[in-house]
């Protein structure tokens, strides 16, 4: 009669009082953060709660300074009802996303943001754990919050994250293996921390502050330095066996007809679409053929191959055009394979290359597509470069937004 997760809800709930309570209380939150501000009648009937449990959890969250009242709202026959909104100042988030580029951010649950910096990593291996709590603090102190204040922080890695205990349990990039993060920021800063994967965080970000809201089938889809994804199905980041799930950039696609510049993956292997189509192939592969100076920054070269494309100059023609191939063909398989609301492209490479790139990437797409697709499925990311940060941030804020609501399951976005 009931599949076994309604079985689980149906047994765990009425013996455990403080489960309820807590259940009740996310039910309360989560109403009035998506109506922004609400009266105590419309709470109650939203909630289909009780009215005097209702007012029992407004009195406990406005004590906590989590509610206050904001105003009167319109009558609908009675007296005008006193209205109230979460206290946004309550509910403080930072985020850190470490990369060879370092993204920090402190954001309320609305997404305003209160402070905010980015620096290149001069030597990431050297990058230590107290490294990262000055991080946190210089940010907090920017905008004159107390670290206390904070109801958690979010960090972000590339590479393998165990985000249930908060392992990093492998990032190349920085050169760290099983380093338990969670556990030294909590003891060392006294917060709640959160760690996941980058692309996953991210994809949280996009489903909480990106301009399409309320998705539930997406695919995000980061052409940087390297190219990564995060699936999300049916409202849940789809994570895979070992947490590998989204690893696009080392699908085979070259074949032996690779096209000429293109060399071994950083992954070992030879033919990913990583190294015809990521910052770092499209870089490589024009200093190679071009002899431009390779002390000339890399997003200036970027632009500039960009720039040879668009005025069908070689070498930068052709190499735009193959990473706009295998980028079209990518996408078309992601289409045929998963059929997805939306395809949400981040990153450098079609930061630099814009809408012209975009267009020439989906011509290729739908070329390989089965059936027809409407280009506005596939759209560049509204978050801007800081979006990393806000991915990490966003963790904290779903945690405190899903706890206690699912069952077993701690993956449901609940946005
Ligand atoms: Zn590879």
């Amino acid at each position: 009669l009931f599949g076994t997760k309604n079985l689980w809800r149906f047994i765990l709930i009425p013996g455990n009082t403080d489960l309820i309570k807590q259940i009740n209380e996310t039910r309360v939150l989560n109403i009035i953060r998506q109506k922004v501000s609400i009266s105590r009648v419309s709470l109650a009937k939203l909630t289909a709660l009780n009215p005097s449990t209702v007012t029992d959890i407004i009195t406990r969250l406005t004590d906590q300074g989590a509610i206050e009242e904001v105003g009167m709202g319109n009558s609908t026959g009675g007296r005008k009802p006193q209205m109230i909104r979460l206290n946004p100042k309550s509910f403080l988030y930072a985020g850190v996303y470490i990369h060879k580029h370092v993204y920090c951010i402190l954001m309320d649950i609305y997404g305003q943001v209160y402070s905010k910096m980015d620096f290149l990593l001069s030597d990431p291996e050297k990058l230590t754990l107290s490294n990262i709590a000055v991080y946190i603090r210089k940010v907090a102190e920017q905008a004159g919050v107390p670290i206390s204040n904070l109801r958690g922080i979010g960090m972000g890695f590339p590479g393998q994250v165990d985000s249930q205990y908060g392992i990093v349990k492998f990032a190349p990039h920085i050169n760290w293996q099983n380093v338990a993060i969670k556990e030294f920021l909590e003891k060392e800063l006294q917060a709640s921390v959160f760690v996941d994967n980058g692309m996953k965080a991210t994809a949280l970000g996009e489903c909480w502050f990106g301009a399409e809201k309320g998705l539930s089938d997406f695919v995000l889809l980061n052409i940087s330095d390297g190219i990564g994804s995060a699936l999300v199905i049916n409202n849940r980041i789809y994570r895979g066996l070992n947490q590998q799930a989204g690893e696009l950039g080392h699908n085979y696609l070259l074949g032996n007809i690779s096209p000429a510049g293109t060399n071994l993956c950083r992954c070992g292997k030879k033919g990913c679409l990583e190294t015809v189509a990521s910052q770092r192939a499209i870089v490589e592969r024009f200093v190679n053929a071009a002899g431009a100076d390779p002390e000339t920054n890399t997003p200036d070269i970027l632009n500039k191959i960009f720039l040879s494309w668009k005025n069908r100059k070689e070498p930068g023609c052709e190499i735009i055009d193959q990473a706009a191939f295998y980028l079209g063909i990518t996408i078309a398989n992601i289409l045929n394979f998963l059929d997805p609301q939306k395809i949400i492209i981040t990153g450098s490479v079609v930061e630099a290359g814009g809408d012209e790139f975009l267009a020439r990437v989906l011509e290729f797409a739908k070329e390989h597509t089965f059936g027809f697709i409407d280009s506005s499925r596939v759209i560049i990311s509204s978050l801007g470069p800081y979006r990393y940060a806000i991915g990490a941030a966003t963790l904290g804020m779903h945690h405190l937004f899903k706890a206690g609501i699912q069952d077993n399951d701690d993956l449901e976005l609940m946005v």
